[in-house]
């Protein structure tokens, strides 16, 4: 039996792939482009026989999942648009994520023996931008972005906001056809914030990277330090072992996950590294000021407690992204 990983070319997928490929778990990597799929496999040749990889050009057509879930026991649904560069937010953010969830469940349901389905949500379905300390205060897997369907799918609301509603909603439609269809599986959500680390996922030059290490690699690369938005981060190794544990174990079924690192962060934080981590370009780091927001916190106890996961230092994962993303920078 296999489990299924959609989002295996990008960022966090590829992650998860390895973490399930590591305690030889077969996997089936969907990804919309062959090729990509094709180079995530070339590139773990330890893995050949573990490693399986299915197209799936488009989740409005469920039909294309049937296949994608035969012999599988278990779905780790990572795939979901995280771009801020959208004309359309309805069309490029909201459907996307809403019709991936669905097609996905749907596809499962007709499989007796699919038992656990994870879901990647986020933070961004948990954050209230109106809760502001003092008094402090730390959001836990109870809290719900109370963002409207209307607010977040209107022209004139920001891709960041939109975004937001993008996987509250993907994620509310997931409970809510667990609760009615009562299907075979439970599921597990997971809401981590700011994800960073190395890149394992098929990638060619710099300017492709996904959206939260490139705020990393505006610094590291010179140009502004992005908003700071929050002051909570995860490493994409400790997230991915959260991921396969939260498969794993059955008493996580039914539960929602807040997964982060005890530590906060901010941008400046990220220039003071990399200037003492990385002296050749100290010279060209975005200068400026921004210190961390320390007012408010996030649990990522219960994870560690429930799904083992032990939290990385800052400092490595921003040193391990560096090293890499330079010597993809000097490939070029
Ligand atoms: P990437 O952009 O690297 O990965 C996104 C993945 O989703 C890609 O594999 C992509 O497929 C797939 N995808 C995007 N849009 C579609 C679509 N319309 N139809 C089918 N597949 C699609 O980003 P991340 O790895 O960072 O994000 C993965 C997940 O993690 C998302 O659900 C995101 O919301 C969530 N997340 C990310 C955080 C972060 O800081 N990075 C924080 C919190 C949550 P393909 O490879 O084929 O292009």
């Amino acid at each position: 039996p296999y489990i299924l990983v959609t989002g295996a070319t990008g960022f966090i997928g590829a992650h998860v792939v390895d973490e399930l490929l590591r305690r030889n778990i077969k996997v089936r990597a969907a990804t919309r482009s062959l090729e990509k799929g094709e180079s995530l496999k070339a590139a773990r040749p330890k893995y050949t026989e573990l490693l399986d990889i299915v197209q799936v050009t488009d989740f409005s057509e469920p039909t294309s999942l049937l296949d994608a879930v035969k012999d599988v026991t278990g779905v780790i649904h990572v795939a979901s648009p995280f771009t801020f560069n959208v004309t359309d937010n309805e069309k490029e953010l909201i459907k996307p994520a809403l019709a991936g969830v669905r097609a996905i469940l749907e596809a499962a349901a007709e499989n007796s023996n699919v038992k656990r389905i994870v879901i990647t949500s986020s933070f961004a379905s948990v954050v209230d931008v109106n809760r502001t300390a003092p008094p402090r205060f730390e959001y836990t897997a109870k809290d719900w972005n109370p963002l409207s369907y209307e607010e977040s799918v209107a022209k004139e609301t920001s891709p960041v906001i939109a975004y937001r509603g993008s996987k509250k909603f993907a994620e509310l439609e997931a409970w809510k056809f667990v609760e009615e269809k009562k299907p075979g599986f439970d599921i597990v959500t997971l809401c981590p914030p700011m994800v960073f680390g190395p890149v394992v996922h098929p990638l060619s030059k710099v300017e492709d990277l996904n959206e939260s290490n490139a705020s990393l690699w505006k610094v590291a690369s010179g140009q502004e330090f992005p908003a700071a938005r929050v002051p909570f981060w995860v490493d994409v190794r400790d997230l991915a072992v959260a991921h396969v544990e939260a498969l794993l174990r059955p008493e996580a079924g039914g539960k929602r996950y807040t997964v982060t690192s005890p530590e906060k962060y901010s941008y400046g934080l990220v220039a003071d590294i990399i200037k003492e981590e990385f002296p050749s370009i100290k010279d060209r780091i975005a200068a400026g000021n921004q210190p961390v927001v320390d007012t408010h916190d996030l649990d990522g106890h219960t994870a560690a407690k429930e799904l083992g996961v032990k939290y990385t230092g800052f400092k490595q994962t921003v040193k391990d992204f560096v090293e890499e993303a330079l010597s993809l920078e000097k490939a070029n």
